[in-house]
């Protein structure tokens, strides 16, 4: 995964921008760019007419003619492009929002940074709480551990989530107020690092994060409001009008609920619960009654969470063969067996499956238990979802399609940057690598593919991974490398992934996910038409007007004002 994260500087720059409170305006047409409807029925229009939230007329300039009198009117620029907004089918919003307050390591390097990082914090700090952040990598500070923490921390307990959440850095404050000793054994499915004479480094992976996350003091509900805040309003500067959410604990839970109740949830909110292994099937009654509770229009929980593997660069994902030089396949954070019962019962209450897997085997073993609670349960189009697929067996990849699995994918992670180059193909070797996020071979063998953005592990902004999925080469670097250019996707498949086929994934496709009559009036205005420029200039577009049920929630300053006619 890359070393995008945690851009904090961006989201503080799109909360100071429009994100107004107007009702619908009644009337609002659209006209003078090129429509792309995403509809296959019809791809292309001039104008479009919203009213009341939902799309009236797509057409010609004539066939919104009636729509005028009275309408709010934007003459937009011939070059701009008008398209459905977007959805991004994985995006930790509320969790990387609260997250987003906290102290970010990003970038960190050395002592140096990580003193500027954490210090002004610690001076400010009340009585008892604790630093707590995130956004390090091991491929920027080398050698993470408590000692390099002590020195500036002190006793204050201290405790950093790396950049993609499965690996944490404590100093021994955090690990004596764990109870973390050398005595202290290895919790199923996770590891606790230790020195050459058996005393914990500081580095904790997996589930042996929960071990200080589960004795952490809460969020202030005031953290995770602001914060989500300006998520959404970074999410809109975006185009981004609906997510997948897909995992969330009671706190996040409560953070959509209070938002949504004052009127603040702009975004359409679909989430998943996260099951693990020692929770069990018993735990799917629980994600059911969750399902009864939350089902407003903007804010529903349909969906499981499992985590079946970890990533490449700890070792943690789990492979059909052991990765180089070395005896260990990584493990399962499931049984099969666990796995097939969990998904069979929580396919059977209707719950969607939203499976985590990185490794091989894990990408195989989340298709036997899609295929297992299809047959179980008799159900077809429930709609399971496989995120990451960073690593997928040549033999599984015809599997997507006849099961109706998704690939929910996370593209700006496909190119050659740090993570694949010096952690990833070195592990793998030659031939397996071919087989990296392999999307071109997912869509010829019929694959539905949805865009997902895993914020805050990467940027939110869908344009730079539409970018990647079509180039797979570095941003900073247009005629380096192409990582397995049989793998790269179309300018269309990327879009699609991003609109029709997210809302497919989010069961709203007949709410959204196309310019067409009659579905809700999200919309978006870009400054440039995508499909006129060079896939290398993909990600200097921008989004110039995000339209949430008719509503402008973001506005570009360069965008001329609409009229009222
Ligand atoms: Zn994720």
């Amino acid at each position: 995964m890359p070393v995008t994260p945690w851009k904090f500087g961006l989201i503080a720059s799109a909360a100071s921008l429009l994100l107004c409170s107007a009702a619908y305006a009644d009337t609002v047409v659209l006209r003078g760019a090129r429509v792309l409807t995403m509809d296959n029925a019809k791809p292309e229009a001039e104008a479009i007419a919203l009213v009341d939230g939902k799309i009236a007329a797509v057409g010609t300039a004539a066939d919104v003619e009636p729509y005028l009198k009275g309408a709010t009117v934007y003459d937009l620029p011939s070059t701009s492009l008008v398209m459905p907004a977007f959805q991004d089918s994985h995006n930790h919003l509320v969790w990387s929002s609260a997250q987003a307050e906290d102290i970010s390591l990003a970038d960190v390097s050395d002592e140096a940074g990580l003193r500027a990082a954490i210090e002004p914090v610690l001076a400010t700090l009340p009585e008892g709480a604790w630093l707590r952040g995130g956004g390090w990598s091991v491929a920027v500070y080398k050698d993470p551990s408590a000692a390099a923490l002590d020195k500036i921390t002190g006793d204050r307990p201290a405790f950093f989530d790396d950049v993609d959440g499965h690996s944490g850095w404590a100093n021994s404050a955090a690990l004596k107020a764990a109870g973390i000793t050398a005595e202290t054994k290895d919790p199923e499915g996770g590891r606790i690092d230790r020195d050459a004479s058996g005393n914990p480094t500081g580095m904790l992976r997996e589930k042996a994060m929960a071990l200080v996350h589960d004795i952490m003091p809460e969020y202030p509900d005031s953290q995770v409001d602001t914060g989500l805040e300006k998520a959404q309003a970074e999410a809109v500067s975006y185009g981004i009008s609906a997510i997948i959410d897909p995992g969330l604990e009671d706190w996040m839970i409560k953070g959509y609920e209070r938002a949504d109740a004052a009127g603040k949830l702009k975004l359409r909110v679909k989430a998943a619960i996260p099951i693990d292994a020692a929770a069990g099937v018993d735990r799917v009654q629980h994600v059911l009654d969750l399902q009864k509770q939350y089902k407003s229009p903007h804010f529903q929980i349909d969906s499981v969470k499992l985590f079946v593997d970890g990533v490449i660069e700890t070792g943690t994902a789990a492979l059909l063969e052991a990765y180089v030089g070395s005896n260990s396949a990584g493990d399962l954070l499931f049984t099969p067996e666990q796995i097939n019962a969990i998904a069979t019962a929580a396919d059977k209450g209707g719950l969607r499956l939203h499976f985590h897997a990185i490794g091989d085997r894990a990408v195989r073993v989340a298709l036997d238990a899609s295929e297992a609670a299809q047959k179980a349960n008799g159900t077809t189009d429930r709609r399971p979802q496989i995120t990451h697929l960073e690593l997928v067996d040549p033999a599984d990849v015809p599997r997507f399609a006849p099961l109706g699995v998704i690939a929910n994918i996370q593209a700006l992670w496909a190119y050659p940057e740090t993570y694949i180059v010096d952690l990833t193909e070195p592990v793998l070797g030659p031939e397996r690598s071919e087989w990296l996020y392999p999307f071109g071979a997912l869509k010829k063998a019929g694959a539905t593919i949805a865009g997902a953005s895993d914020w805050s592990v990467s940027s939110m902004n869908p344009l730079e991974a539409i970018q990647i999925g079509v180039t797979r080469q570095d941003p900073e670097d247009p005629n380096g490398r192409v990582l397995t250019p049989q793998h790269r996707l179309e300018l269309d498949d990327m879009l699609r992934a991003y609109t029709v086929n997210a809302a497919f994934a989010a069961e709203d496709e007949a709410n959204s996910g196309t310019l067409t009559a009659g579905k809700r009036a999200d919309v978006i205005v870009l400054d440039k038409d995508l499909t006129k420029i060079a896939p290398t200039e993909i990600d200097s577009a921008k989004v110039m007007l995000t339209l949430i049920d008719g509503e402008a929630v973001y506005q570009e300053e360069g965008l001329a004002a609409p009229t009222k006619q």
